[in-house]
Formats: structure tokens, sequence, C-alpha cells
């Protein structure tokens, strides 16, 4: 990476337009803004997406199937190449631990290699039809395709919408989060310099409400690929129906963690804090809801709050923080409503609730005991390191409990028990489920929730399916 990016960056270069809002970059851990990033303007988006339909009518429709993937390898390469500065970058931008960042960056690199490996793979079908004939579908790309993401996994997020989508043959819009817009400024920039053709990418960062927006209405947007809120979900959902724009919308969660008696316990304590703390419990998945069966919810409740006293909680570039600051004092100061929701309801703050440094955005891990079902803490997903552990008496009433939510993202399951493993996971209303581990995200499965946590699904040969229609051939035999 040669310099910051810091401006748009579109048909293969920095647009100068002086006319977007300034939007500054502010270091969570200092609360210093660093830099400011020029957003883009309504005509700078319009540029954009015309550039968008241009270069996918004139360039990227003509590049073979082979060029596409040798393209997606050297943006794979080049962000390899650029890890260091990438993570060091992110973990300025949102006070992500400089660990977690470095494995994300990396899991960006090898998003694009799974998908320059797809586009041999992803292939139509010859289907058996009543009439005589042969039947067979064909993939074709949409068109232009607008990727909109979050500020708390910004680079990733960013990857699993723009590999998949321009293997299947798209060009690509890509609106940042205002707050954390710069290492998807560098993905376009350096994704041009491996190769890609102007255009191809572009990279509008902007206020949701105006870009954003715009954006989801343009005419020539094909389809709007969203990562954020249940809220500006629907929002988009409803911008996209009078054109009838493809919609695949990632959303919030109020994930479970079901531990059960013959769990190993000592396992799933040890691991359970990371599970909703980790980001600073600012990630979709966050297991926020522990339910823990009643003959070992003491002993679990005790090693769980060993195990969460002993996470660093500090600075984002050292290498032993597991805790970095949450993204800004706007979303602490939401977080630090629902902790005292829960001291006026009267519930137990077994720790945490405190804020461990004066300077910085930070929080303590937060551990409530005793919360109803009615309470905001265990209804509303909180995005912040908060979670609530409450104990059960019986499969059925725990999975009522489990299931009554409007999310269904994401949950863990701890047994030794298989079949109750398989039993729980029928039931559990939830696109992505995780037994005996907390792991969620995997380069190659299918990632995407269930009720008002989504619509389709990101990742695996799955995603390729939300960026492609299905053209449906019958060739008459006589
Ligand atoms: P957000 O909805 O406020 O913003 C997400 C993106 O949408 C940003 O780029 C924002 O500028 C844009 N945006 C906001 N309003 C818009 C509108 N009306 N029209 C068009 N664009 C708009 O979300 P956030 O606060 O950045 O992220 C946190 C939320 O994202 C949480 O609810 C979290 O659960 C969710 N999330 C979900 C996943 C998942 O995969 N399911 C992953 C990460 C985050």
């Amino acid at each position: 990476m040669k310099r910051l990016v810091t401006q748009p960056f579109i048909n293969g270069e920095l647009d100068q337009s002086p006319e977007g809002s300034l939007l500054p970059q502010i270091n969570p851990a200092t609360e210093e803004a660093f830099t400011e990033v020029r957003g883009a303007s309504l005509s700078t988006l319009e540029k954009a997406i015309e550039g968008a339909q241009q270069a996918f009518e004139q360039t990227w429709k003509s590049f073979g199937m082979r060029e596409r993937a040798d393209v997606l390898f050297a943006i794979a390469a080049a962000i390899r190449e650029n890890l260091e500065a990438l993570a060091t970058l992110e973990s300025h931008n949102i006070g992500k631990p400089i660990c977690d960042a470095r494995d994300e960056i990396e899991l960006g690199s090898r998003i694009f290699e799974y998908y320059a490996g797809a586009i041999s793979k992803a292939h139509g079908q010859t289907l058996p039809v009543a009439k005589g004939g042969l039947d067979l579908t064909l993939r074709e790309p949409m068109g232009v395709v607008a990727g909109i993401v979050p500020w708390n996994f910004p680079f990733p997020i960013a990857c699993w919408k723009v590999a998949p989508a321009l293997a299947a043959g798209n060009t690509v819009v890509l609106k940042p989060a205002s707050i954390s817009a710069l290492t998807a400024l560098a993905l376009g920039q350096l994704a041009h310099e491996a190769g890609l053709p102007a255009g191809v990418l572009q990279v509008i960062p902007g206020p949701g409400k105006e870009i954003g927006e715009a954006l989801a209405q343009h005419a020539l947007i094909r389809k709007i690929s969203f990562t954020g809120s249940t809220e500006s979900g629907a929002r988009i959902m409803a911008l996209a129906a009078p054109e009838i724009k493809r919609v695949s919308l990632e959303l919030g969660g109020k994930s479970p963690n079901i531990v059960f008696a013959d769990a190993d316990l000592s396992k799933a304590a040890s691991q359970s804090p990371l599970s909703v703390f980790a980001n600073t419990g600012q990630d979709c998945c966050a297991r926020s809801r522990v339910f823990v069966e009643a003959s070992i919810y003491d002993t679990f409740v005790e090693q769980f709050l060993e195990a969460t006293r002993t996470l660093k909680v500090g600075d984002p570039l050292s290498d032993e923080t597991q805790l970095g600051p949450m993204v800004s004092a706007a979303q602490r100061s939401s977080v630090e409503s629902y902790i005292e929701s829960a001291r006026t309801e009267g519930r137990t703050l077994a720790c945490g609730g405190d804020r461990p440094h004066a300077k910085g955005y930070y929080l303590n891990p937060t551990v409530i005991l005793e919360t109803e079902t009615n309470d905001r803490c265990w209804k509303e997903e909180i995005f912040g390191p908060v979670v609530c552990i409450r104990r059960f008496h019986d499969e059925e009433d725990m999975l009522r409990e489990v299931n009554d939510t409007p999310y269904g993202l994401s949950g863990s399951i701890w047994t030794q028990h298989l079949a109750k493993a398989i039993r729980v996971a029928r039931r559990v209303e939830s696109g992505v489920l995780s037994i005996n581990t907390h792991a969620s995200v995997h380069v190659e499965a299918p990632f995407g929730g269930y009720k008002q946590s989504g619509i389709g699904r990101d990742l695996g040969m799955h995603a390729l399916d939300g960026y492609s229609e299905i053209k449906n051939i019958f060739i008459a035999e006589d």
C-alpha cells in the first residue's frame, strides 16, 4: 500500500470531487481523529454506478473464466502482501485487536482465493422434463451489484460481498460504513493495481441515509447485498421493492449458547466468554444469551467469570490484547444504557459494567445473572461486551425460550451426547450453529440468518447463487 486512500475510488482512480461530506476517522483507543475521508457526493455516486455499468458491459463481461480467476487470485496475493499494513489500519480505525485484525485480513485473502477457484466449479444443470427434448440451465451475471457493509468486520465482510459478486461476473459498487472506510478504499486500489479493470469495483464511502439509500434505489443496481442492522435492512428491502431488485440481507442477532450438564464443562466455560466478548461484543454472532442446565449452573458461572476476568482489555496494537475499545462513544453509551437498565431491574452484575481506562471507548466485559426473559438485556441485540446467563431445568422449556426472539443467526450447543446435539440443533431456529465450539464463519460454508436475521446466504458456493440469474433453456429434439 503506497498511501492511505481517503477519497472515493472509482473508475480506477481517486475521485477528486470536493463535494462529498468529510468523514472523520477516529482511533477509538485515543479518541482522536487521525484522518478524514471524503465521502461520495450524489454526483460521484452517479459517476460510480454508470462507470460500473460500463465496465460490466464493455470489460468484465468479456473476461473469460480463467482471466477472471487470475485477477481474483492476484487480488488475494496483493491483500496478503499488504497484510500487516491493512491490519494496522483496521486496528487504528475501529480499535480491533491487532491479532484479530491480522486474522481478518488473512480471511479476506482466502475469500478471494476461494472464489477464484469457484469460478470453474459453478455450473448449470441438465434437467429431465416431461416434454421430450433437452433442458439446461445457465448461470448469468446480474450486472451492477451494490455491497453495503458495516463497521464491525469491515474488511472480511467487504471481501465476502465483492469476491463472489465478481466471480459470478458482476461489477460492484461497495459502500463501507462512514466510520470504517479505510480498508475498503485500500481494497479498491489494491484490486485495481492487481489487474482488476477500472470500474469493476467502485468504492464509495458516505452516510447510509444519503449515499446508501441513493445507491439502493438507483435504476442500474440489480442487486443489493447488505450487512448491518435489522432496521436498516428493512429500509433497504422497502427501497428495493418498487423495482423488484434482488436483496440479500445479513442482519442482527441475539444468539444462544446452550450448555448441557453433560458438556465438557471446563472447555465450555473457558471458551464461552470470547464467544460473546470477542470484538468487544460488536459481533452479529455474539452468544449473548447463555442457557445453562441447572445442575451445573453454579460451577459454570464460576468458571465463566474466572475466564472473563483473565481477558486482556487494552491497547489494540498490543499482541497481548484480546478486547480493544468499542468503536465509538455513541456505541459505548448505547451499551451502557443496557447495563443501567439491568441495574435498575435489580439484576446481579457479576462482573464488569465499568470502564477500565479513562481514555478510549473501553468497557469491561459485563456478566449479568438472574435476567428475566422480559428484560431489555435478554431480548434486544446489545452489540457490546454484555452477556446474560440463565439456568434451565427442562429441554423443551429451554428451546421455547431460545426461539422466543425475532432473530435467528447463530448459536452454540455444548454436550457430549451426539444424538442430543443433533436433536437440539434441528430445533433451534437459526441459520448457523456450532456444536462444542463457537466457530461460526467458514469461507466454504453458507452464512446467514433465519427470521429477522436476514435473507440469503453469504460465503460458500451458496453465495454464488445470490449473485447469478438462472436462465432455463429448452431445446426441442424434433
Ligand atoms: P447499520 O445498519 O447502521 O449500517 C450498515 C451499513 O449500512 C453502513 O454502511 C451504513 O452506512 C449503511 N446504511 C445505514 N442505513 C442505511 C440506509 N437507510 N440505506 C442504505 N444504507 C444504510 O449497521 P452497523 O451499525 O454498521 O452494524 C451493526 C449491525 O450490523 C448490527 O445489528 C449487527 O448485528 C449487524 N451485522 C450483521 C452481520 C451478519 O452477517 N448478519 C455481520 C455484521 C454486522
